[in-house]
């Protein structure tokens, strides 16, 4: 794909917290881009910056609770994110991106029914402009039918609380691509949900988005619904993006020692006791590490890694790894010879 296909492009982003204590770096120089039509991961344990990095795209963060360093970009179809006005950024929301949020119960206004909220979203859609009250009505219920869920007609006039969590959540994807936009972002759409229903909901969101050829950004801190889903993944730590390629190439060859903790934490079935885990907690954002976030909890931190911080190493093409283990053999020698040590 040509950076003409580019849907988003995240450039040198990074995203403070103004707090009493000082400005909190949830979000640490992140590079990230989706191509059209592509499925892309967003994989990290919960308060690395996944959910923050979204929500900024999309500007939905009271600007004066944050500061973006000058530098940063958010490029969505070209058009810098960061400098759009009130009018421009509604365009975005209702035409550009929508968004599917952790929690359904949250998402949906519960004083309003089903119907009403659907005929909202599609009645300010560019493509639907104009529309009478009928034929919005027809464009909900087809919405709420490819999510496979019958009787549309009752699930127009109920509330949120009169359905299941799962059915809320079918009408949040249902929502979320009723209209053409080109990227959907879903974040951890699964995190309130019975185990027995979330495989078929991240089937379903996949189907969905491949049919109508949206790009998808998926939040999730599970390696195995990454895997399932998406064609390229960023692992994301500590608000860095510490290794992107593609998917297979991720799991043929996990490169960044936090990728590997990732990996060994998931359960095997054929047993073996309990996985390994990662040692140790996310950083403070207010004082993160000097040097590379990772350092405190990675058992191959060298000297240099308190000291200075990572850049992205090509492992191999398409293949990013921040850490100082990748670096070139001249910048190795330089660093001293110390040996991973356990
Ligand atoms: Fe570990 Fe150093 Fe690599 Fe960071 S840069 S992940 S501390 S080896």
């Amino acid at each position: 794909m040509n950076v003409d296909e580019r849907i988003l492009n995240l450039s040198n982003l990074s995203i403070g917290y103004k707090t009493y204590r000082g400005v909190s770096r949830v979000v640490d120089n992140v590079n990230l881009y989706v191509n059209k039509g592509e499925k892309v991961g967003l994989v990290g344990e919960s308060g690395c910056g996944k959910t923050t990095t979204m929500k900024t795209i999309l500007r939905v963060i009271d600007k004066n609770s944050i500061e973006i360093p000058d530098g940063g970009k958010i490029e969505f179809k070209g058009k810098s994110v960061l400098d759009m006005n009130n009018a421009a950024l509604l365009e975005l929301r209702r035409n550009g991106i929508s968004m599917i949020s952790q929690s359904p119960m949250s998402a949906l206004n519960p004083v309003f029914s089903i119907g009403e909220q659907l005929k909202d979203i599609i009645k300010y859609s560019e493509h639907y402009k104009g529309s009478n009250d009928k034929q919005l009505t027809e464009v909900a219920k087809e919405a709420i039918v490819s999510v496979m869920l019958s009787d549309p007609d009752r699930i127009m006039s109920s509330y949120p609380h009169q359905l299941s969590g799962g059915m809320r959540q079918r009408i949040c994807i249902a929502s979320a691509l009723v209209t053409p936009r080109d990227l959907l972002i879903a974040d951890e759409p699964c995190t309130a949900l019975d185990v027995t229903i979330q495989d078929q909901i991240h089937r379903l969101l996949k189907e969905m988005v491949d049919e109508k050829n949206r790009s998808l950004i998926m939040i999730t801190h599970s390696l195995g619904v990454a895997r399932e889903l998406v064609d390229r993944i960023y692992i994301m730590y500590g608000g860095v993006i510490v290794e992107s390629c593609r998917t297979e190439d991720l799991f043929l060859n996990p490169s960044h020692p936090y990728t590997q903790g990732l990996m060994a934490c998931v359960p095997r079935l054929s047993g073996g006791g309990l996985s390994a885990g990662i040692y140790g907690y996310v950083p403070d954002y207010v004082n993160p590490p000097k040097g590379c976030r990772f350092a405190p909890r990675c058992k191959y931190a060298m000297p240099i890694c308190q000291e200075k911080k990572p850049e992205d190493y090509e492992v191999e093409p398409g293949h990013f790894v921040n850490c100082f283990l990748h670096a070139d053999t001249t910048y190795k020698l330089d660093v001293g010879k110390e040996e991973p040590h356990e």
